[in-house]
This record gives structure tokens, C-alpha cells and sequence, in this order.
């Protein structure tokens, strides 16, 4: 049975030179960082060197970065903190495409007396730049926009929010859990007050991610009690978890303009092999500002989930944007912001590519799919017979 994963906006496999220098945090170097004993001093070490490594990948100062436990967590730590720090009203903005990570906190605030903005999107996934730029004239606010997609790897141009936000002299934060390590981020160029990443999505393990936080941000702890991370984040350190994670930054750095390459060109091999061969099938999402690993294909009038389950027999795992796949009892929220119609949404499949994904997982997957996407079609009570 073939195990092909194109899953990899879920999680990424935990790459072999993550475990590897994980593993000693749990073997060995188990101490607690906060003892003042050699046992506390080596993994603090390893702390301050991870620290540096995932500064790296963003370029920013290591002081600035500080380690969560997941993506969620910094998403939330960014914009409760980032309200909560401010005296007086902030409004909130954000766009009807975000994780649930950062429009779960803001419709929180909204319910507690903050005006919320949730801006639109066309039909392509790109922001309404003039809604946006109208939300920003209506007082101080505290903007969340996300730096790429995770449902449709569409890459919204954050230089340019950042620009209109500062302009606005209000605080910014994207959500980058899914843009790090897939192309260059520098926070020197574009600055943004905080970011998010998470280690899962990169080759680190679950369970680990960094709030960067521009120096002289007002933010107000989320996590309280020790005084961990500069005050900032209280918590005994997840050691191995941030050893993996300065590794997996470390590796995406090296490795990044190369796999990039790599990645798209068998994504693009994927979509333009699937949209040849299955009819009545379409991209969701602006296809020239994309993450290289994604693409989000609607194959109208069918069930993503049947897609899903058929696929699954043949060992290929992807996921979709309709109903329970998900988790969620409702259809995608990205996409129905985009209006992609009804019959399209239920269709949809996210194939998400990575380091490991290899062309004969990309040709079987192309030979497997035509067929089941046709059988479904003969059975569809959607499709319009004779
Ligand atoms: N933000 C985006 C864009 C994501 O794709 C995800 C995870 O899928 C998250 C936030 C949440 O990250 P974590 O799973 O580390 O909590």
C-alpha cells in the first residue's frame, strides 16, 4: 500500500536532523534552564542557540523572539496582548480568511465591546486594499493579517499592509505559521510588530512555535507566573522542542530558494496534470502569489470528502474545504469569503507538497485521481445526466 502525504499544510513530517538533535534534551540534557547548577546552564545554552537560529530565519534579534507552545498560542498572545497592553480603545482588523487561531481571539474582543473588522476578499483571495484602508481611517487599531493562506497558499502583500498600518500609526502582527521557512521573511524590511510561526508546519514537531515581538511593543503577557522569556512568556521552556525548532529553522534556511524550486515545479506538475485530465475542475485562489507547496483544486459537482475517502483507499492522503473533513460542521470559510459557488466548495481538495514529496508520488497520485473524480461524477445526484 502506498503512503503518499500531500498534507503538508496539516503538519509536516518531523525532518530526521530535527530528531536527531532533539534527542539529547531528552537523554541527557534534561535540566531545567531556570537552575543556576550545570545542569540548568547547558540547555539554557541550547535555548540561546535556538533562539538565534530562528532570529535568523526571520532576521530579527534573537531578544525579540520569544518560544510558545504552538502557532494558536502566538496568534492569541499577539492580539489579546497587543489590546490588552493599550489604555484606552484599540478596534481590531483582520480579514474573513484568517486562521481560527486569530479570528477565534478577535470575535472574542469583539464580544467584549471592540469594534471588529473582518475585511474582504475577491475572488481570487486577495485583500480589498480600499475596505482595509477605510477600516484603518476609523481610529487606533490593532491589525492581524495573515502573511499566506493555509487553505489556498494565497500570499497577501504584507509589505505593503504594513506599510498602510504604520502609515495609520496603528500595531501590526501576521500570522506567518504557514509563509516561514516556504520564502524569505525579513523583519528589517517589513516591520511588522509581531509575528507568528509554528514548528509543525516546518519539519519541527507539534507542540512549538515563537511570538516575534519588535523591540519597544507595548504587549501584555498572555501566559503569567515565572518569569521565563524576558517576563514575557511564563512557562517552564519545552527544551527539546525548541532545540528541534531552531534546527528545522536552520535546515529551511539553507535549503530554502532550492526547495522552493522543487516543490513548485511538482505542484505545478500536480495542477496542471489534474486540471488536464479531470473536466469541469478549477484553482481556487490567485495563482501567481502563492506558497510554492499549495494548490486548491474544486471538482465540481462532488464531495470532497468521497474524493478524500477514495484517495485514501489508494494511500494518498490531502484534505478538504468542504464539511467534517475538517473538523468544522460548516463548509471553508475562505472560500465561501471568496464566493466560490456552492457546488465547487463541496468539492474542494487542498494538496499541500513538501521537501519529501517525490514526481512518482505526483504521477501515481495523477494517475489514481481521473478515475475516482469520474466514477463519483457518474454517481453525482448534482450533475445534470443525458
Ligand atoms: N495559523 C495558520 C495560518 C495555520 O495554518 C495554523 C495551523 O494550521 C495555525 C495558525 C495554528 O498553528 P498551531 O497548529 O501550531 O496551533
Amino acid at each position: 500500500m502506498k503512503n503518499i502525504y500531500l498534507d503538508n499544510n496539516a503538519t509536516t513530517a518531523v525532518a530526521p536532523e530535527v530528531i536527531e538533535a532533539m534527542a539529547p534534551y531528552f537523554k541527557e540534557h534534561w535540566g531545567n534552564p531556570s537552575s543556576m547548577h550545570a545542569f540548568g546552564g547547558h540547555v539554557k545554552r541550547a535555548i540561546d542557540e535556538a533562539r538565534q537560529q530562528v532570529a535568523e530565519l526571520i532576521h530579527a534579534d534573537p531578544s525579540e523572539i520569544i518560544f510558545t507552545s504552538c502557532g494558536t498560542e502566538s496568534d492569541n498572545t499577539a492580539i489579546r496582548g497587543g489590546v490588552e497592553a493599550v489604555e484606552g480603545h484599540l478596534n481590531i482588523i483582520t480579514t474573513r480568511v484568517e486562521h481560527p487561531a486569530v479570528l477565534g481571539p478577535c470575535r472574542y474582543l469583539g464580544e467584549r465591546g471592540h469594534r471588529v473588522y473582518e475585511i474582504n476578499v475577491d475572488s481570487s483571495g486577495q485583500l480589498d486594499m480600499v475596505q482595509l484602508g477605510a477600516a484603518l481611517r476609523d481610529g487606533p487599531a490593532l491589525t492581524s493579517v495573515m502573511w499566506a493562506n493555509n487553505e489556498t497558499g494565497v500570499v497577501f502583500p504584507i509589505p505593503e499592509i504594513c506599510e498602510m498600518v504604520k502609515a495609520a500609526g496603528g500595531v501590526f502582527h501576521t500570522d506567518a505559521v504557514q509563509a516561514a521557512g516556504k520564502f524569505p521573511i525579513d523583519v528589517r524590511q517589513v516591520p511588522v510588530d509581531m509575528l507568528s510561526l509554528s514548528g509543525h508546519k516546518l519539519h519541527a514537531p507539534k507542540g512549538i512555535g515563537i511570538l516575534y515581538i519588535r523591540r519597544g511593543t507595548r504587549l501584555q503577557p498572555f501566559m503569567l507566573g515565572g518569569h521565563q522569556e524576558d517576563n514575557r512568556r511564563a512557562g517552564t521552556e519545552n527544551v527539546p522542542y525548541i532545540v528541534g525548532l531552531g534546527c528545522a529553522a536552520q535546515l529551511a534556511q539553507k535549503h530554502m530558494a532550492e526547495e522552493a524550486n522543487a516543490v513548485s515545479r511538482l505542484r505545478d506538475r500536480l495542477e496542471a496534470g489534474l486540471l488536464s485530465t479531470c473536466p469541469d475542475s478549477r484553482v481556487n485562489g490567485d495563482r501567481v502569489h502563492r506558497l510554492p507547496n499549495t494548490t486548491n483544486i474544486s471538482f465540481e459537482y462532488i464531495e470532497g470528502e468521497s474524493i478524500l475517502m477514495d484517495m485514501s483507499e489508494v494511500g494518498i492522503a490531502a484534505s478538504s474545504g468542504s464539511a467534517c473533513t475538517s473538523g468544522s460542521l460548516e463548509p471553508s470559510h475562505v472560500l465561501r469569503a471568496m464566493g466560490v459557488p456552492f457546488t465547487a466548495v463541496h468539492g474542494s481538495v487542498r494538496f499541500s507538497l513538501s521537501r519529501y514529496t517525490t514526481i512518482e508520488e505526483v504521477d501515481y497520485t495523477l494517475k489514481q485521481l481521473p478515475p475516482i473524480v469520474a466514477r463519483l461524477r457518474a454517481i453525482s445526484p448534482f450533475v445534470k445526466k443525458g
